[in-house]
């Protein structure tokens, strides 16, 4: 074999692991296939100080292009500063600093075209064998999964003149409610220099680029922003998970081949966010011992289940905010309400290591939905209800 394990795709989860097993275990030898040109595509990622562990932050630093100490959240009955801090991850840097490191364990441009347990073909037929392979090319459709989505678009934009916004508003929710709920979100890059980013928490998957970009320009106005150039647009759609059958994914899989990142749903069902997981995951990749195939494939598929099994609450609330809220008023109001609770609570719910009192808390209390609808939720939804 010429590799012990061959990473196929060079998104966050595959660049990261191969980022960090090169630094811990320079011993192990490794391939990353990736179709594009660069690592990464082309992403900016956040995540909050809390969402991943101190150690973690030591090897992470590098790739952070911007950190603020505090955050905001806006809400029609109150605004709040969160001191906790804030961090964004931009594909550029990730490519720039993994692929230094990486180096000759890269191949960029190359698709790969058929996988098998020890075997990876390229569209260009060239043939590479590994003792093991993992996936990582991303989100797959999945009709065993019971899904709603976060979505957005998202215009970088230069102002006239300075916008006085000093750190990010994650969520500014007294923006009018369509299309499920609505908020905007927002990161201050320098004076003048703004990423606004209008977001809907959505039954349904379309996105309308041209009226949302008119929704966001509209935004900026209202705020007295007067946009001199968009810089650049992004997009995306964010699967967010309120039930289904994850053992689908993994029964399909019979030739042992090991999963990551979104093509193994490690995620925050919640926000759809991957990035604190990623971090996770490259962490916990670096101490596996034997990478023969069918070791690395039960490795994987013990860690999306696992991740799946600490979801479930993620996945209940879900189901209250698209199932039992009716009105876009409950819809804010569930946000609302949690964005009440004590900061250490709501980084704990963020970076997915909530309490039992946690969740207890964030369920107690006045409901801000129908309690008849919310019981409703509380079984678990599978793909067939
Ligand atoms: C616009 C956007 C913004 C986001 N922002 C955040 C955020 O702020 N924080 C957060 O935590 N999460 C965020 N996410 C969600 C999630 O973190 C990202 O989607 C993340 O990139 C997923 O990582 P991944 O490694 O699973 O997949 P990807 O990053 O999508 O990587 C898959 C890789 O596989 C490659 N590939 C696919 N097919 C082949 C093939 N046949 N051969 C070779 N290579 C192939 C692709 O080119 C790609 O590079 C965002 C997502 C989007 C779309």
């Amino acid at each position: 074999m010429e590799y012990d394990i061959a990473f196929i795709g060079g998104g966050l989860a595959n660049s990261l692991a191969a980022y960090r097993l090169k630094q811990i275990r320079p011993d192990v030898k490794f391939l990353i296939i990736e179709k594009n040109r660069t690592l990464g595509g082309d992403h900016t990622w956040s995540f909050h100080d809390t969402d991943v562990s101190p150690a973690s932050h030591d090897w992470l630093h590098p790739f952070v292009v911007a950190k603020w100490a505090q955050q905001e959240v806006h809400f029609p009955a109150f605004r709040r500063t969160l001191d906790v801090g804030y961090n964004v991850i931009k594909s550029h840097r990730l490519h720039e600093i993994a692929g230094d490191v990486l180096e000759e364990n890269v191949l960029l441009g190359k698709t790969v075209e058929h996988l098998a347990r020890n075997q990876i073909i390229l569209s260009d037929g060239t043939q590479i064998n590994a003792h093991s392979v993992l996936d990582g090319r991303g989100w797959k459709p999945n009709s065993e999964l019971v899904l709603a989505y976060q979505k957005f678009v998202g215009l970088e934009v230069e102002l006239k003149n300075p916008h006085q916004q000093n750190k990010p508003v994650i969520m500014d929710a007294t923006v009018p409610q369509i299309d499920g709920y609505r908020f905007i979100y927002i990161l201050p890059w320098d004076e003048r220099r703004l990423l606004i980013e209008d977001t809907y928490y959505s039954p349904n998957s379309s996105l309308d680029q041209d009226q949302i970009s008119d929704r966001i320009t509209q935004y900026a106005e209202d705020n007295g922003w007067e946009i001199e150039t968009i810089v650049d647009i992004e997009k995306g759609v964010l699967p967010i998970i309120l039930g289904g059958d994850i053992q689908s994914i993994w029964r399909t899989n019979t030739n042992d081949i090991g999963l990551s990142g979104l093509a193994a749903v490690n995620f925050n069902f919640t926000t759809g966010y991957s990035l604190p997981d990623a971090v996770r995951f490259a962490e916990s990749i670096s101490s596996i011992e034997n990478f023969e195939a069918k070791h690395l494939h039960e490795f994987t598929r013990d860690y999306s289940m696992d991740l799946w099994k600490r979801g479930q609450f993620n996945q209940l609330l879900n189901r209250l905010l698209f199932k039992a809220a009716l009105t876009p008023e409950e819809r804010v109001n569930i946000f609302q309400r949690f964005y009440r609770l004590s900061e250490n609570l709501i980084c704990r719910f963020y970076a997915g290591i909530s309490t039992h009192y946690d969740k207890i808390r964030i369920l107690s209390g006045k409901p801000p939905v129908s309690l008849l609808r919310a019981i409703r939720c509380i079984p678990s939804q599978s793909a067939y209800d």
